[in-house]
């Protein structure tokens, strides 16, 4: 195990940002900690990497506490470093290097192949696209070859490029062994890119696991007729659960518990009772459906 988290509650004065979160990050996976903005992302990696002391609560990195070497092993991009644009990749990585102590000058060959930037090493950080200067914060948080990444919201701020590159680059990243744990407002980021999630409301965890024991629990069968008030009437017959934010283009969406249900039996209660389907898929839930039933939001 990478990191267990145990009940850990954290509060500003009469905020309460974290409310007894526990989970546990496997190795060599994604993790995304999901929540909208003030959910307690930021404050839960900050306690993961002792810039802030939790009220009560405990969490062990490797099955150990935090001690020095056992840092060593994590690296982290909670805000953006201040990099000098005048100066290239290469000359930026080798100052983060020589304040941070972290790794050795050929390591910084290494990080740079690793995020794409070695042939651009040489051209001044203030000619970096959005992408580019964010992988270059990525590569500075690689150096000394940390086990464990620790990312606050990557894509925050990027351009679609930009965004695209940085998922590539952690997809990357978790192929070749390393743990990714991010922190991300963004569902749609955390379904692409994320093997496992955890889901904070106003500091309170509501779900935590692998994305696939997460989302697989259901099936969302998506309905469609001409007369969509009549079709509702009738989908509220088979028993699943309506979605209600999801009657979007003239579609109606109904959960299932795993398996329970058949598209061909849909299609023919709603065939018997004279409604001819116009549409029918049957869906993985989506990490959005999840999200919403959680947080309501
Ligand atoms: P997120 O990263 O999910 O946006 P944060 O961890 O930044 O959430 O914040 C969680 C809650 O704690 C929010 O209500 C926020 O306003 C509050 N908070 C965060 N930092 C401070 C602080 N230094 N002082 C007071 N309140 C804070």
């Amino acid at each position: 195990m990478v990191l267990n988290i145990r009940q850990i509650s954290k509060s500003y004065k009469t905020v309460r940002a974290l409310q007894q979160v526990s989970f546990d990050v496997p190795e060599n996976c994604v993790y995304g900690i999901l929540g909208p903005n003030g959910s307690g992302k930021t404050t839960l990696l900050g306690i993961l990497l002792d810039i802030l002391k939790p009220d009560s609560g405990t969490f062990q990195w490797f099955g150990q506490g935090g001690n020095a070497e056992i840092r060593k092993k994590i690296g982290s991009l909670l805000e953006t470093p201040n990099f000098y644009s005048y100066l290239s990749g290469a000359e930026n990585l080798r100052i983060t290097q020589s304040v941070s102590g972290r790794g050795r000058a050929k390591d910084i060959d290494d990080v740079l192949h690793t995020v794409g930037l070695h042939n651009r090493r040489w051209a001044p950080f203030k000619n970096y696209s959005l992408g580019m200067k964010q992988r270059l914060a990525i590569a500075a948080a690689l150096l000394g070859n940390p086990k464990v990444l620790v990312l606050d919201e990557p894509t925050n701020g990027l351009d679609p490029a930009g965004i695209a590159e940085v998922r590539e680059l952690i997809v990357q990243l978790y192929r070749r062994g390393h743990t990714i744990i991010m922190a991300s407002h963004l569902l749609d980021e955390v379904e692409k890119v994320c093997t496992h999630v955890a889901i904070l409301k106003n500091g309170q965890l509501l779900a935590s696991g692998s994305t696939e024991e997460i989302l697989s629990e259901e099936d969302i069968v998506e309905l469609g007729a001409e007369n969509i008030t009549q079709l509702k009437e009738l989908a509220a017959g088979l028993g699943g659960k309506m979605l209600e934010n999801h009657h979007t283009n003239g579609l109606i969406h109904i959960s299932f518990p795993k398996g329970k249900i058949r598209p061909e039996e849909i299609n023919r209660y709603c065939f018997e009772r004279g409604i001819i389907l116009q549409h029918l898929a049957l869906k993985r839930k989506k990490l959005e459906t999840l999200f919403f039933e959680l947080t309501g939001k």
